[in-house]
């Protein structure tokens, strides 16, 4: 299934009337279908995979803000290090401190969002409140990234107000430590919402969401 454009154009009236941004997720699809919306107007693709970013990146241009949402190991943050746009899934100081020296070598400031843990389902990753405060409070002397604020993924439930609760514990937290500014700690933007839950998001103040199958139709992953 291709780019579903009048899907794309809707949500980018829905969105843009609300100062939401769309982190178009392009992972599994082709470049042609990135292509198709870039030449729509849309410059912000998200990737969760590495490789599959390394590859896609030098076949499109250079004015496409890549958004890396999955997962990042440290060994990998030197490759996507010279053009990342913005790395939404910091869950660790480690990482924070690998990006810091990535970015120096590259002479950039890199930014970045804090990944907190809001689904209570196990397998997600992502802080709580306490380690969030602890990174936030341990970055003083990091001056090539910026903390620009926090992400999160609720649980994948039909469970609506479970869904509303974990983004409204979000945005709490974004809100008490968006009074915390420093040089290197500028929160204004909250990732989250996703394809099944974007609605919700924007309710709960959303401003940023990622959006993969409801643009690009369902992934296959074994193909
Ligand atoms: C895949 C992914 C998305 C997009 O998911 P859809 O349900 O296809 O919209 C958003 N955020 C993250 C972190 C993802 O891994």
């Amino acid at each position: 299934m291709a780019v579903n454009e009048q899907v794309y154009k809707e949500l980018i009236q829905e969105l843009s009337t609300k100062q939401v941004v769309l982190v178009a997720v392009s992972k599994t699809k082709p470049v042609s279908d990135i292509q198709k919306l870039y030449d729509l107007g849309h410059r912000d693709f998200g990737e969760n995979y590495v490789q599959e970013l390394l590859s896609k990146q030098p076949q499109l241009p250079t004015d496409i803000r890549w958004h890396f949402i999955g997962h990042l190991q440290s060994n990998k943050v030197k490759y996507i290090a010279p053009f990342v746009h913005l790395i939404h899934g910091v869950d660790s100081l480690n990482l924070l401190k690998e990006i810091n020296k990535q970015a120096a070598k590259h002479n950039r400031i890199i930014n970045c969002l804090l990944q907190v843990h809001i689904a209570q389902e196990e397998t997600k990753f992502g802080l709580d409140s306490d380690e969030l405060e602890a990174i936030l409070n341990n970055v003083g002397d990091f001056q090539n990234i910026c903390i620009k604020g926090l992400m999160g993924m609720a649980s994948f439930t039909e469970d609506v107000n479970k869904v509303r609760n974990e983004f409204a514990v979000l945005k709490r937290l974004f809100d008490l430590h968006t009074q915390q500014q420093a040089p290197n700690i500028q929160f204004s933007i909250l990732s989250m919402g996703m394809s099944g839950d974007y609605k919700i998001a924007v309710e709960e103040g959303s401003t940023m969401v990622r959006i993969g199958s409801l643009l690009f139709g369902a992934r296959q992953y074994n193909s």
